[in-house]
């Protein structure tokens, strides 16, 4: 064979081989910003155009929720709710009807730790400005905090608030929601790779080729800092810090994460992540353990058996639960390991 043949010949074999592999095979990432918060998808695609596409299906997806549930917004349906709920029921989507069903079991597992009227209080805080209720003000606002008063009627899919002043919000269970329906709709067009993020919520499918996904958990003091790499493969994880939304004032923190009982910033854990199945779980679970509280938030993680935790203290202690404690020297790998951070 001439050399000129050959080439020509391997050109076709080398033609023939590509064609037998995907053209654009490669990891795409994307990020935008919905929900008052960045939202993130990573996915293994081997069709650029289909991914960008299922990629933008996920960001709609967050902005539908978003118009739906915001409280910021005075056009969604649950600023509506919070408008007329206390005088009539009313009327609402399959989706959130359903979300607040689930919002108001987490209410009844956690002893109403987590509570979505915790709003009765809360939208006296306006974390951008610097503003605080004053104890007079939570004094005549708290008595609307109970998840008792949300009543849902399934037979006509409304809400009804049974006490005046009860106000509802979402903000520590939707986002946990959009990122499932993101990774639902991942999987409903193919694809078996993929992360998708919002805030504090993540949840991935599938693996990186052999090896897992890796999900940093930040020191609460440094943005930029993870005290903590943990390998994950089909699961969520979410942490709530007190870092997300706040200001400080006379030594204090103010921020977005309310105890129920008293209408005040929790202020007994810097930061709680919870991993689990689905990301609305661990959402709503890690904003539970933070109002819980270390020691009531340990236990209701080693009740729940599905899930696991890592807690910072305001000490700076970590606390895992004991599917994650490491190995101590002489230990029993059931206890709850404890160790300081490590940058
Ligand atoms: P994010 O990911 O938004 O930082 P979290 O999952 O920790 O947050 O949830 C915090 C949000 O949950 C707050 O911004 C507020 O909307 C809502 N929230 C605050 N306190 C409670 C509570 N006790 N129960 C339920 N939701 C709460
Ligand atoms: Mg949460």
């Amino acid at each position: 064979m001439s050399i000129r043949n050959w080439f020509a010949l391997s050109g076709v074999a080398l033609l023939c081989l590509c064609s037998a592999y995907p053209a654009q095979a490669e990891w795409i990432y994307r990020e935008q910003s919905i929900m008052g918060t960045r939202c993130a998808v990573e996915l293994w695609s081997e069709d650029r155009e289909r991914a960008e596409q299922a990629i933008e299906s996920v960001f709609a997806d967050m902005r539908r929720i978003d118009a739906l549930m915001s409280t910021w917004k005075s056009d969604t349906q649950l600023a509506e709710v919070n408008r007329l709920a206390a005088q009539q029921p009313v009327v609402v989507s399959q989706e959130l009807f359903d979300l607040l069903g689930v919002a108001l079991e987490y209410s009844r597992d956690t002893a109403g730790a987590f509570d979505i009227t915790y709003a009765s209080v809360g939208y006296l805080y306006d974390f951008r400005q610097h503003v605080h209720p004053d104890p007079q003000q939570i004094r005549a606002a708290l008595p609307g905090i109970n998840f008792r008063y949300v009543v849902l009627d399934p037979a006509t899919r409304s809400i009804r608030y049974t006490r005046a002043g009860t106000r509802i919000d979402l903000g520590g269970i939707a986002k946990g929601h959009a990122v499932d329906r993101g990774i639902e709709l991942l999987r409903q067009a193919g694809f078996t790779r993929a992360m998708v993020n919002s805030g504090g919520d993540t949840r991935i499918i599938g693996d990186r080729f052999g090896k897992p996904w890796i999900v940093g958990v930040r020191d609460p003091d440094k943005e930029s800092v993870s005290f903590l790499r943990i390998p994950l493969t089909d699961a969520a994880i979410s942490t709530s810090g007190d870092y997300e939304r706040y200001f400080d004032e006379g030594g204090q923190r103010f921020h977005h994460i309310i105890d129920p009982a008293t209408g005040d910033s929790a202020r007994t854990v810097r930061s709680a992540t919870v991993i689990g199945a689905t990301a609305l779980r661990t959402d709503a679970l890690s904003t539970s353990v933070f109002v819980l509280g270390p020691e009531r938030g340990l236990e209701l993680v080693e009740r729940l058996k599905d899930v696991d935790a890592v807690i910072v203290t305001p000490a700076g202690k970590v606390l895992y639960s004991s599917g994650l404690a490491p190995p101590e020297a002489g230990a029993d790998r059931s206890t709850t390991g404890q160790s300081k951070p490590t940058n």
